[in-house]
């Protein structure tokens, strides 16, 4: 550990990628460290994002990474952060392989952990022919045969959601559906069949979806499925560097709590992307690292004139 970086930006993904993009454009000294898990890996392509709709994730991020190497101030390395604390002058690192690395700004774009029900053939099948946002992939399944797995109001609200984007859909409850009258009358209204039959498994070829197979023995053709999910941090890294986490949300029951511009309770100390997101997109990422980014060129200047200058 012989230098001090202006930042260093725990993960890269689209969040992480964005903010490093800026900050090197800013000249700012940065070192991104990536341990390459993306949560949307497993999609054929990103839905919904302008310039890049239908893009393989993989490659997304490689032109993401490519673009980088332009600025020599930014270094990308692959790895794991597992620890880290606050000095007197910012904070200090620790990677998996022991090395340790300090800086004057740390921000975490480390992503979430999606946590879906665990009902067999959901894992083979996640973010292709199951899927949590109908944003992000409902217009690949357009006009077919789709189901929304759950059994209470949220899954009524996704399912009359879902009717954007076909005439038939079924909620499967998995079991007596637990409906108000007016959720009920809702649904009818908008066509939408309730089965209640108990789920055993989802049946296809590959990562495909054709139906459901009840515990009954017996089985509805459909082609594709919204889950509920919950996003949760993937290490406890946020708090272990002091910062605030949300109450449980809608979708993200730890996000890190920030303002604004993306600053944590920890003076030094952002998050952007999935991470701090209650409704997580690549765009959304894409803006929050952004955002991240001239927060903490700002600050590095006015917290520091002297070094106002190219940072390292
Ligand atoms: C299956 C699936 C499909 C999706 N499809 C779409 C879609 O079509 N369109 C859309 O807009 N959104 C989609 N999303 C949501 C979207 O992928 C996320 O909102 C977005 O990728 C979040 O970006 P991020 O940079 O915050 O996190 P991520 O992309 O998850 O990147 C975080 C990175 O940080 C790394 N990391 C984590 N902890 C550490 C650590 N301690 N040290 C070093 N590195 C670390 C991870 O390995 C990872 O590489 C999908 C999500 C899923 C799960």
């Amino acid at each position: 550990m012989d230098r001090t970086w202006d930042c260093i930006v725990v993960g890269g993904g689209a969040a992480g990628l964005s903010a490093a993009l800026v900050l090197g454009r800013a000249r700012r000294s940065t070192l991104v460290v990536d341990a390459g898990r993306q949560s949307n890996l497993t999609a054929h392509g990103i839905g919904g994002l302008l310039g890049h709709d239908g893009r393989p994730p993989a490659a997304f991020y490689a032109a993401g990474r490519e673009e980088l190497a332009a600025y020599p101030s930014v270094e990308l390395r692959a790895g794991e952060v597992v620890a880290g604390e606050r000095d007197e002058d910012g904070f200090t690192l620790e990677l998996a392989d022991g090395t340790r690395e300090h800086a004057r700004r740390v921000l975490l774009t480390t992503g979430m952990d999606y946590r879906y029900p665990g009902l067999p053939g959901i894992p083979e099948r996640w973010g292709r022919s199951v899927f949590h946002c109908p944003f992000c992939h409902g217009w690949e399944v357009r006009e077919q045969a789709l189901g929304v797995l759950d059994r209470g109001a949220e899954g009524a609200r996704r399912a009359l959601l879902l009717r954007s984007w076909s005439d038939d859909v079924t909620l499967f409850a998995d079991g007596p559906a637990e409906l108000g009258a007016e959720e009920a009358a809702h649904l009818e209204a908008a066509g939408v069949a309730i089965d209640e039959r108990r789920v055993a498994e989802l049946r296809g070829p590959g990562g495909s979806l054709t139906g459901i197979g009840f515990a009954d023995g017996t089985e509805r053709a459909v082609g594709a499925l919204l889950v509920p999910v919950t996003t949760h941090q993937r290490s406890p890294l946020a708090a272990l560097l002091g910062a605030d986490l949300r109450e449980p949300g809608p979708v993200a029951a730890d996000a890190v709590d920030v303002d604004a511009m993306q600053r944590t309770s920890a003076p030094g100390l952002l998050a952007a992307g999935d991470a701090s997101e209650q409704m997580p997109s690549v765009a959304s990422a894409v803006a929050a690292g952004s955002k991240a980014a001239a927060a903490i060129v700002g600050a590095l200047m006015t917290e520091a004139p002297e070094r106002a200058g190219v940072g390292g």
